[in-house]
């Protein structure tokens, strides 16, 4: 196997990030002689969770200027680093900061790149899995320029987690440069954690569907009494809220009812394809386009008052044939009941 060189971005505190640990997971298992590479404002943390990983040596660059993801200071520390360990592979945790900055790197080191990886596995020579068009062809790829550097995602490798110790970090220099005070973060604008429903890391995924939207038995529509029942589970349950395309796009048009739905939220053949554990489809009919979004949650489960909708054929484990309204309410009203017992 050719060196590897793992290369990561510390936390503010110093340590690595859960995904970073799996991504070291992953190519510890492609055996080769490994160089860790790390930046940021501060890198011993890191160095020493990953003291007895195996690797031959600990190159950092390391300062307050490291701090702030900024392209022009994280593209020289990253450069420094891989110049330094001279690795023919360099495999780094995919998140914004890396996947903003690593096609430069590997531009001025005349390598190539490649990102959202899945899977790293050596087969006589080094190959890397990655899905295509919108995860519906997965490849095995091969190159033979070096260096290559790889993106690895997270959630596809168990996290590293040998022994800590103390490391001997060497430290590069990187040269001052003007650039690197031009662009400062000034602050970060992200949505009230109880308004960010977007979880990747969540259990259950909850699906509404335009179901939620539409006339009821009394032939009205229940929009405040949805968007209740809906963030209310969510918050108790700490699921990741998905929708259906006729969902988001009545949001989208700036109708009043669930107001919360993005795009973003959307999952199916032009949404998303998350991967959850459990999934949990509400007044959502199951089309293939839908459903398409929902190849990687593992168990899944529907309410529906169509005893012949989608899921019925075979695209959920269980379709509880009810209405969604009442299942909800039934179900928060079971949380609440479980969340008070336990403070009590
Ligand atoms: C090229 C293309 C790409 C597409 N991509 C996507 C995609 O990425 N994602 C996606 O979602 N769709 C996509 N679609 C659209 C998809 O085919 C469906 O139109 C869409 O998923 C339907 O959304 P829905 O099930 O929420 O709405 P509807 O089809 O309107 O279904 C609403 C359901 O709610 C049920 N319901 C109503 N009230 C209740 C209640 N009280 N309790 C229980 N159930 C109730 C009804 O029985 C009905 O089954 C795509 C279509 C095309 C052509």
């Amino acid at each position: 196997m050719e060196n590897i060189l793992f290369l990561a971005f510390t936390e503010a505190d110093g340590t690595l990030h859960k995904a970073a640990l799996e991504v070291l997971g992953a190519v510890k298992e492609l055996g080769g002689t490994l160089t860790v590479g790390l930046a940021g404002a501060q890198v011993q943390p890191a160095a020493d969770t990953l003291a007895n990983c195996g690797a031959v040596k600990f190159l950092a660059v390391a300062g307050p200027e490291f701090s702030q993801p900024r392209y022009a200071t994280d593209a020289a520390a990253a450069e420094a680093i891989c110049r330094a360990a001279g690795s023919a592979i360099v495999i780094v945790p995919s998140n914004s900061r890396s996947s903003r900055v690593m096609p430069g790197v590997a531009h001025r080191l005349g390598g190539q790149i490649d990102t959202h990886i899945t899977c790293v596995a050596v087969d006589g020579t080094l190959n890397a899995t990655r899905w295509y068009y919108r995860q519906r062809m997965e490849a095995v790829v091969e190159r033979v320029k070096r260096p290559w550097i790889l993106l690895l995602e997270s959630g596809c490798h168990a996290a590293y987690d040998g022994a800590a110790g103390s490391a001997t970090v060497e430290a590069l220099a990187v040269p001052p440069s003007d650039a690197y005070q031009r662009t400062q973060v000034t602050g970060i604008r992200a949505p009230k954690s109880d308004q960010q429903t977007i979880r990747p890391d969540a259990k259950l995924l909850f699906v509404a569907g335009a179901g939620w939207t539409k006339k009821q038995g009394d032939g009205q529509i229940h929009g405040p009494e949805a968007e209740q029942l809906i963030l209310g589970f969510l918050g108790k349950a700490g699921a990741s809220l998905g929708g259906s395309k006729s969902l988001v796009d009545q949001s989208g048009e700036g109708e009043p009812i669930l107001g919360f739905m993005t795009h973003l939220n959307q999952i199916g053949q032009t949404g998303a394809t998350p991967r959850h554990p459990k999934g949990l489809a509400t007044c959502c009919h199951g089309e293939e386009p839908h459903v398409v979004g929902w190849r990687f949650v593992n168990e899944r489960r529907a309410v529906n008052l169509d005893p012949n909708c989608g899921w019925a054929r075979g695209k959920a484990d269980v379709l509880y044939v009810a209405d969604a309204f009442e299942v909800m309410r039934k179900v928060n009203a079971l949380l609440a009941e479980k969340a008070g017992s336990a403070k009590a």
